[in-house]
């Protein structure tokens, strides 16, 4: 079996518990598996992102241990196989230019886009590109989360991919890189599992393939809030790191010793390769745990 796994920050701020939970579970998943593991740097918003943060997430990725394989890819880099990509779609029919503002999609009450502009299938100024999204519904089988089903038209509707300030979005870029890096396995954190329907109407418009999913449980604050680089989770304290890699292993339910706490991070990973075992993920949120001896 040939597996490329990956792991693909947005550089919004460094990794922290919830990044680490997703680093952790494609490196141990894809180094069981005896495949690769690959690094790609989301960096498609530049508004979004926090100066400094890549190269701070590089830093880290090598503080844990982690060891990637091949090119370290920057989605900055790579707007041309964006652009050829949606010159795929607007020649097979699969694209409208739609103009209208939030105000005016505010008015119609809903969230999801009425369809005013389908018929404008070639480039306007001043425009964001949508996709017109079929009828029907996709599926697909995660492997904690199991059968997973989703009517994109009616539960999202004609989304868009090319933003009208000219910045592509994510859903467009994680499709054509996951396919153009060969990546055959997508380890990555809940957020996205109701993205991914969205992803696999842009790969079969495409025709390219549709890797196996595997979504991990969020992690928490203790007070039930989502940890995300929004809310400003804490920086994964520096010198912490084998903690860390122990905690991260013991959210994903594999069961590593307390005695292994004091391992370096890299053992940790390689004890977390041995002892994989993925059907112990829990399909269900979890907490972060506390670092020892400190408090927020
Ligand atoms: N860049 C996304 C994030 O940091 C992850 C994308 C993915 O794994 O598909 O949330
Ligand atoms: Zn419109």
């Amino acid at each position: 079996m040939s597996y490329i796994g990956r792991f693909a920050p947005t550089p919004t701020g460094p990794l922290h518990f919830g990044s680490l939970i997703a680093a952790v579970a494609s490196y141990c998943d894809a180094r069981a598996a005896g495949g690769k593991w690959l690094l790609r740097m989301e960096d498609l918003d530049p508004p979004r992102e926090m100066p400094g943060a890549a190269r701070r997430i590089i830093e880290q990725i090598k503080a844990y241990g982690f060891e990637w394989d091949g090119e370290l890819i920057f989605q900055s880099n790579r707007l041309h196989a964006y652009h050829d990509a949606i010159a795929t779609l607007q020649g097979a029919g699969h694209l409208f230019w739609c103009s209208c503002s939030r105000s005016e999609l505010a008015r119609n009450g809903s969230l999801m886009y009425p369809g005013h502009c389908r018929e404008f299938k070639s480039p306007r100024r001043d425009a964001a590109v949508r996709v017109r999204v079929p009828q029907g519904s996709v599926a697909f089988t995660d492997r904690v989360f199991g059968v997973q089903e989703e009517d994109v038209a009616e539960a999202v509707g004609d989304f868009v991919i090319l933003r009208r300030d000219g910045l592509f979005a994510y859903q467009l870029a994680v499709v054509v890189d996951d396919a153009f890096q060969g990546v055959t396995d997508v380890v990555r954190g809940a957020d996205l599992l109701d993205n991914t329907a969205r992803q696999i109407v842009l790969q079969n418009m495409l025709g390219l393939p549709t890797p196996r999913y595997l979504h991990l449980p969020l992690a928490l604050h203790a007070d039930g809030s989502k940890l995300s680089k929004q809310t400003f989770a804490k920086e994964l304290p520096t010198p912490a790191e084998s903690l860390l890699v122990w905690q991260a292993l013991t959210f994903l339910g594999q069961q590593p010793s307390s005695g292994l706490k004091t391992r370096s991070p890299r053992e940790l990973l390689a004890w977390g390769i041995a002892n994989w075992l993925p059907e112990n993920i829990p399909a269900r949120q979890g907490f972060v745990p506390e670092a020892e001896g400190e408090r927020p």
